[in-house]
C-alpha cells in the first residue's frame, strides 16, 4: 500500500469482547490475547516499507473492545507503534470502551498513554434492556465507569445510545436522553438499531421478538434531536452530537473525504482510489505476520467517478454540508459529475430531504437525515 501524500488518520483494530451483544454482527472473538498488542505495529512496519508514509493527526482504537487487551496489552501495542510511527502530533486520540472493563488503574493508564478521548457504549439506562440484549454491563457499571473516567482526568468523554430497542417506550427512551444530559459527558451518538443478518437479534425477531416499528424508531430519533439540542449538544452528523469544540475529530476526517489506514483484523482503510479491508480473522493475521507478509485483505481499486461521489456523500452527511463549488476547488477533476450532483439535489430538493443555504451548501433536512442512504445513493447514478 503505497501513498504519495502522508496519510494523517489512523485506525487499529482490537478484535476482542467479553462476550455478544444480540444486535452485534461485527467479526469479534470471545476472550483476549495480550501478545495481540504486537501484531498492528509489525502490519504497520510491512506497510511502510512498501511505501505507505504517515504524519499521524488522529488515532482510533476501536473494535470490538481495546480495553479487553488490559493495561499490558494496551501497553505493549503503544510502544510497537511508537516505535514505527511518531505520535507527538497526535491532536486526538480515541479509545473505544466498555463500563464493566474500566477501573480508576485502567483509565489512568490511558491517560498516561497520551490518550485524550474515551468513546463508552452505554446504549441505555436500563438494567432490564441491557440484559435482554445481551449487554454485561449495568446502568451501575456506567455511572462508576465514568465516575473512573473522569477521575483519571479525561475531559473528553463520548458515550453511545442506541434508539428502537425492544422493550423502551417513548418515555423510557426520554428518561435515558435525560440521563446521559446528566451526564455532562462532551459527545453523544445516537444509533437506530439495526437487525443485521448473522447477529442474535435477527434469530430473536424471527422467534417473535417486536420492535419498535419504522414510525416509533423515527419518532424516538427525533426526540433525541430535541433533547439532545436543547442541553446545548449540536448534531453535527447524522447520528452524532457534540458539545461545540467537542466533535470527533478522526471520524470528522472521515466525512471531510481524507483517507485513512487500518490497522487488524476486519480494519478498513482507503488510500486515493484504493480501499482495502483486512481479513475478519485473528488466526489468519498473526499467522500471515508470524510469517513476515502482510495479512489477506479484500482489496479493490474505485473508479474514479466512485471516488470522488463517495467523498462527495460523506460530506451530505454532514450537518455543515456539502458546497458544490468548494468540492470542486478540492477535486477540480469532479466537473462532470458536480453537474449531475446540482440537478439531483435540486430535484431532492422538492421532496423536502435536502436544503440549500444561502452559502450554496447543500444539507440533509431532518427529514433527509431519516432517508439518508436513499438521498446519497441518488447521487451515485
Ligand atoms: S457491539 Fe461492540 S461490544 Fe458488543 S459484541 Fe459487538 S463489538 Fe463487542
Amino acid at each position: 500500500m503505497s501513498s504519495q501524500e502522508p496519510i494523517h488518520h489512523l485506525y487499529i483494530h482490537v478484535p476482542y469482547c467479553d462476550g455478544k451483544c444480540y444486535y452485534c454482527a461485527f467479526y469479534s472473538e470471545q476472550g483476549s490475547d495480550p501478545a495481540y498488542g504486537e501484531l498492528p505495529g509489525v502490519e504497520l512496519e510491512l506497510l511502510q516499507a512498501s511505501g505507505l508514509k504517515l504524519e499521524l493527526e488522529t488515532l482510533y482504537f476501536g473494535g470490538g473492545t481495546p480495553v479487553m487487551l488490559r493495561e499490558e496489552g494496551l501497553g505493549r501495542l503503544i510502544r510497537e507503534l511508537e516505535s514505527r510511527v511518531p505520535l507527538s502530533r497526535v491532536y486526538e486520540w480515541s479509545v473505544e470502551v466498555t463500563p464493566q472493563l474500566m477501573s480508576v488503574t485502567l483509565a489512568s493508564a490511558l491517560r498516561g498513554y497520551g490518550v485524550n478521548r474515551i468513546s463508552m457504549g452505554v446504549q441505555c439506562f436500563d438494567d432490564q434492556v441491557l440484559a435482554a440484549m445481551g449487554r454485561r454491563h449495568s446502568v451501575a457499571d456506567t455511572l462508576a465507569a465514568l465516575g473512573a473516567i473522569k477521575s483519571a482526568g479525561f475531559e473528553n468523554v463520548g458515550i453511545d445510545l442506541i434508539a428502537g430497542l425492544p422493550g423502551v417506550d417513548e418515555d423510557g427512551w426520554r428518561e435515558s436522553l435525560l440521563r446521559a444530559v446528566a451526564l455532562d459527558v462532551t459527545h453523544i451518538s445516537v444509533y437506530a438499531l439495526m437487525v443485521d443478518e448473522g447477529s442474535v437479534l435477527a434469530d430473536m425477531v424471527r422467534r417473535g421478538v417486536t420492535l419498535p416499528n419504522d414510525e416509533e424508531q423515527l419518532c424516538q430519533l427525533a426526540v433525541a434531536e430535541e433533547i439532545l439540542t436543547a442541553a446545548g449538544y449540536g448534531r453535527y452528523e447524522i447520528s452524532n452530537y457534540a458539545r461545540p469544540g467537542y466533535e470527533c475529530r478522526h471520524n470528522l476526517a472521515y466525512w471531510h473525504g481524507n483517507d485513512y489506514v487500518g490497522l487488524g483484523p476486519a480494519a478498513a482503510s482507503r488510500i486515493g482510489r484504493q480501499r482495502r479491508n483486512n481479513m475478519a480473522s485473528v488466526a489468519a493475521y498473526g499467522a500471515a505476520l508470524g510469517r513476515g507478509v502482510l495479512p489477506p485483505v479484500e482489496e479493490e481499486t474505485v473508479t474514479v467517478d466512485d471516488d470522488l461521489t463517495e467523498r462527495f456523500v460523506f460530506k451530505l452527511r454532514l450537518a455543515e454540508g456539502c458546497n458544490i463549488g468548494e468540492f470542486l476547488r478540492k477535486y477540480p477533476q469532479a466537473g462532470h459529475l458536480a453537474k449531475r450532483w446540482g440537478e439531483r439535489l435540486k430535484r431532492l430538493r422538492g421532496s423536502g430531504v435536502v436544503m440549500e443555504g444561502e452559502d450554496g451548501g447543500w444539507r440533509l433536512t431532518r427529514r433527509g437525515c431519516e432517508v439518508a442512504d436513499t438521498v446519497c445513493g441518488e447521487m451515485y447514478v
